[in-house]
């Protein structure tokens, strides 16, 4: 159950107290207590957890400082949707808002390779009036030689990059905790000319230390994306480890899963699960076409299947495209066969923005004909 408190109730404050006294009666019940200082207000919201099944939602609502309770099942406590639910399905970073209603693509390189790459990569970019990016510094590799990014020798001239050319959020993944001091030592030493948001990928998706030290900090918005190797389910309380450790910004990211029965494809794409995602609980959910397609491969359109899958996600109500792009895919140290083409961007940008608007006349159109329940 989570009682949710008037906005910018103050701790020191009798009803704030009063509310804390009587909670603290409750036989069985652990309180956590969460607070997200948001731009305007700070909302404060009590976790009761136990068997809070013959707690009366009514009586807790008639406590000093309450304003809305509700009442959670057991799955996803903190990122679910549930009955009666309004907390928001979005958060802000670098003043940009990353919700269930917005779009944001973060083309870029999968790992950093040359300076010149990462310039040329946020010149084309900006032109195309992009302000997110990835780019790999930690890649986690199938091989112990292969190349396993440059790690926190890039950051100062990615970031400063960044910072030249309008970047406002790179999404960079991070396998060890000691990456997260890395990023932002570097971010300090260049004087935060960027964001970062801190991307957990398919292989550490239910290493549970690493999800427990990431959620701890809420400086950086965090990219879970789904293990390739297990269900949405367990996927899905992956991204609890994190909420439930106190980051809330969080967006889920399906990448395909890994069967042979996505041949000719690198996995087989799960796009399918967007609204799914959607549906039962509120973070924005990120498609990865790259990694799920694995290769530039074409239909008989001269549609890449690159595109063709990120429309299907985009058309679903996708609410972030993470995808590799390259100046120089044959000279990449990761991922090259995959990568899309710079003189690409445009095209790629102009195709997105055909699925969104296709999705926005399906949400229309839904509403026109949704017949309500109580009807
Ligand atoms: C990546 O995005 O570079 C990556 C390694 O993705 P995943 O974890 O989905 O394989
Ligand atoms: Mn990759």
């Amino acid at each position: 159950m989570i009682l949710i408190l008037t906005p910018n109730i103050d701790p020191d404050s009798h009803s704030y107290q009063q509310l804390m006294a009587h909670l603290s009666h409750l036989q069985d019940i652990r309180l956590r207590v969460h607070r997200e200082q948001g731009t305007e207000q700070t909302l404060t919201e009590i976790y009761l957890i136990g068997n809070t099944s013959s707690i009366p939602v009514d009586e807790m609502k008639s406590l000093p400082g309450v304003e809305r309770v509700v009442r959670v099942s057991e799955e996803y406590r903190v990122i679910g949707r549930h009955r009666d639910d309004h907390r928001p399905s979005h958060f802000d970073y670098q003043g940009l808002r990353f919700g269930q209603d917005t779009l944001h693509v973060f083309a870029g390189l999968c790992a950093v390779d040359t300076k010149e790459h990462v310039e040329l990569m946020m010149q084309a970019l900006r032109d195309h009036g992009q302000v997110c990016t990835r780019m790999g510094a930690y890649k986690p590799r199938t091989s112990a030689y292969s190349f396993q990014g440059h790690g926190r020798d890039c950051l100062p001239y990615v970031f400063e990059l960044a910072g030249k050319y309008g970047i406002k959020v790179i999404a960079m993944e991070v396998t060890h905790e000691s990456h997260i001091d890395e990023i932002h030592e570097a971010l300090h030493g260049t004087g935060y000319p960027t964001g970062v948001m801190l991307q957990i990928g398919t292989r550490n998706t239910q290493n549970f230390e690493l999800l427990k030290i990431v959620g701890r900090q809420q400086e950086y918005p965090v990219l879970l994306k789904r293990g390739f190797g297990i269900t949405l389910t367990e996927s899905l309380h992956a991204a609890e480890y994190l909420a439930s450790e106190g980051n809330r910004k969080i967006i889920f990211g399906l990448r395909g899963v890994k069967t042979n029965m996505g041949d000719p494809h690198r996995n087989f794409l799960d796009f399918a699960h967007v609204p799914v995602v959607r549906r039962l609980t509120r973070m924005p959910v990120c498609i990865d076409p790259s990694h799920a397609v694995g290769s530039r491969t074409a239909g008989p359109e001269n549609i890449l299947d690159i595109m063709h899958a990120t429309a299907q996600g985009v058309i679903s109500g996708a609410n972030m495209v993470l995808v590799d792009f390259h100046p120089a895919p044959n000279r990449a140290l990761v991922d090259g066969p995959q990568a899309l083409l710079l003189e690409e961007l445009p095209h790629f940008l102009e195709d997105i923005q055909i699925a969104r608007e296709a999705y926005e006349q399906r949400v229309a159109l839904a509403t026109r004909y949704h017949v309500s329940e109580t009807a």
